[in-house]
């Protein structure tokens, strides 16, 4: 069983990307029989964000993703599960650290660190390892008398000749190393304690993967040029590694329209822009992994969160961009909408959850009419909110003077016709059958035929022709409300 992790910072708003990563993470523990983690990677005080954490909690829940360890949720083993409440526990492990040598202190100021970066650039070739490990020079003496004159120090690895090549599950074996110069030889050394004594990313997350016993990483493959500092730095402690997937970045065409006007790919923006949390999971699942062929073939690509336990696997993960449409999202949230429709406590959540909107715009709406109203016409939506947009009519009165279609309308016919027909209409219609034995009459009556007086009643009932079936559209207003329009259509 693997026991996975997903390690956000709450620097911002929970992108899909993240999502994905929270996905993979989640996945590989479930279908494994194992454990998945939640721990909040907040060391760096200066980028978090108000209101990142909740919003993390928030949406992780809202797609049903549930952590079986983390934040407040069976922390009493393994936790604190944020980063900032560990601080005892990273001192520990620095000084076990400092003790066998494999890191030691920097007081090196910021002005010398500066010109030493400055000059490693200029170096031929130029370096990213710049850093000259003077301060590991440093006797134990000269150590004492700067920690007495509190001299602010950093704490650095110092890091092997070369680091150890290391395997990706996903790419294979991979050699990274910093760019060094033989000439004018410099050091990684990555920072593992920084001057106001938090440890770095690069610490707190290794000194944690290993404590929580997390026996697979998947993260994004911005992280891979730090794997082997980590790699490093388990070898420090004499600790084995995680094994290692890093997934590709989300650079497709999709995210990037998704992205494009500000937040549209934060979880809880495509949550209030009507996205279905089924249907944001099924998505961002597949940029990166997609499922057995016959499978796919078998369900349009549509997997619930349990189907996708069962078919992850992490051998059908890939290592491209999946070309997955934003078209695909709407797709998706069609889906899943109407398998909703059908399930009477989903519809009851879907209708509860639209009453408030709604009510911004119809005041009266209630619940069981939102409810009729999504067993009317939910299949042909592609998001709840759409509810309210597009067919206005099922709350409120048509605005026949405003509407386009309905000047058209009386002006391609003769309108003291249609005042006649709906005046023979008027108080008759009430149920399907009634409709329809109406229309036949007046059909017969007046060889007019039925598709006018059908589009007669549609204009009066609803301001536009395509739409709902009129039986059951009078069958949703209620007879008393179809007659009421009627009058005011005549008017
Ligand atoms: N805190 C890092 C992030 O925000 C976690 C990277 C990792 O999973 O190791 O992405």
């Amino acid at each position: 069983p693997a026991r996975t992790r997903f390690a956000p910072s709450p620097t911002g708003l929970l992108h899909i990307g993240s999502l994905r990563t929270a996905l993979y993470n989640y996945l590989l523990a479930k279908s494994t029989g194992g454990s998945f983690l939640l721990r909040l990677e907040d060391t760096d005080q200066n980028r978090l964000v108000p209101g990142a954490e909740k919003n993390i909690y928030e949406s992780l829940s809202w797609c049903g993703i549930h952590y079986d360890e983390g934040p407040g949720v069976n922390d009493e083993k393994n936790g604190p599960f944020r980063q900032s409440d560990r601080t005892e526990i990273y001192q520990r492990y620095t000084n076990k650290l400092l003790d066998s040598g494999h890191a030691y202190r920097c007081f090196c100021t910021k002005e010398r660190l500066d010109g030493l970066r400055e000059s490693a650039q200029k170096l031929q070739p130029p370096t990213t390892a710049s850093y000259d490990r003077q301060c590991s020079h440093l006797s134990e003496e000269q150590v004492r008398v700067k920690l007495d004159q509190k001299v602010p120090f950093t704490i650095r690895l110092k890091s092997p000749e070369k680091y150890p090549p290391f395997e990706d599950l996903l790419h294979g074996k991979l050699d990274m190393q910093p760019q060094i110069n033989l000439n004018d030889r410099r050091y990684d050394d990555p920072i593992l304690v920084k001057s106001d004594a938090l440890p770095t990313y690069h610490f707190a997350n290794v000194v944690d993967d290993h404590l929580m016993d997390i026996t697979h990483v998947v993260r994004g493959e911005e992280w891979l040029p730090s794997t082997p500092k980590h790699i490093a730095l388990y070898h420090a402690f004499g600790w084995n590694p995680p094994q290692f997937i890093h997934i590709p970045l989300l650079t497709s065409a999709t995210d990037k329209k998704l992205s494009k006007r500000k937040g549209d790919a934060d979880v809880m923006a495509l949550r209030t822009k009507g996205v279905l949390p089924e249907a944001l999971v099924n998505f961002s699942v597949l940029f990166g992994w997609s499922p057995p062929r016959e499978e796919a073939a078998k369900n349009h690509e549509c997997f619930s969160l349990p189907d996708l336990v069962r078919l992850f696997n992490l051998n059908n993960l890939t290592k491209g961009n999946a070309k997955v449409d934003e078209k695909k999202l709407w797709f998706f949230n069609k889906h899943y909408l109407t398998m909703r429709l059908h399930v009477p406590e989903q519809l009851d959540e879907m209708a509860h959850e639209l009453l408030e909107s709604m009510q911004s715009l119809y005041p009266s709406v209630t619940v069981l009419q939102i409810k009729r109203a999504l067993e009317l016409v939910g299949s042909s939506l592609n998001t709840p909110n759409e509810l309210a947009t597009e067919f206005p009519y099922l709350f409120s009165k048509p605005q026949y003077e405003r509407n386009q279609y309905v000047r058209e309308f009386i002006q391609k016919q003769d309108l003291y016709q249609i005042k006649t027909l709906l005046q023979k209409m008027e108080g008759k219609m009430s149920t399907e059958n009634s409709v329809l034995a109406v229309i036949e009459s007046l059909s017969k009556d007046t060889g007019i035929r039925k598709n006018v007086i059908f589009e007669a009643a549609r204009f009066a009932l609803t301001g536009s022709v395509p739409g709902v079936k009129l039986p059951l559209l009078i069958d949703f207003l209620g007879a008393d409300e179809a007659n009421s329009r009627i009058v005011e259509a005549l008017d």
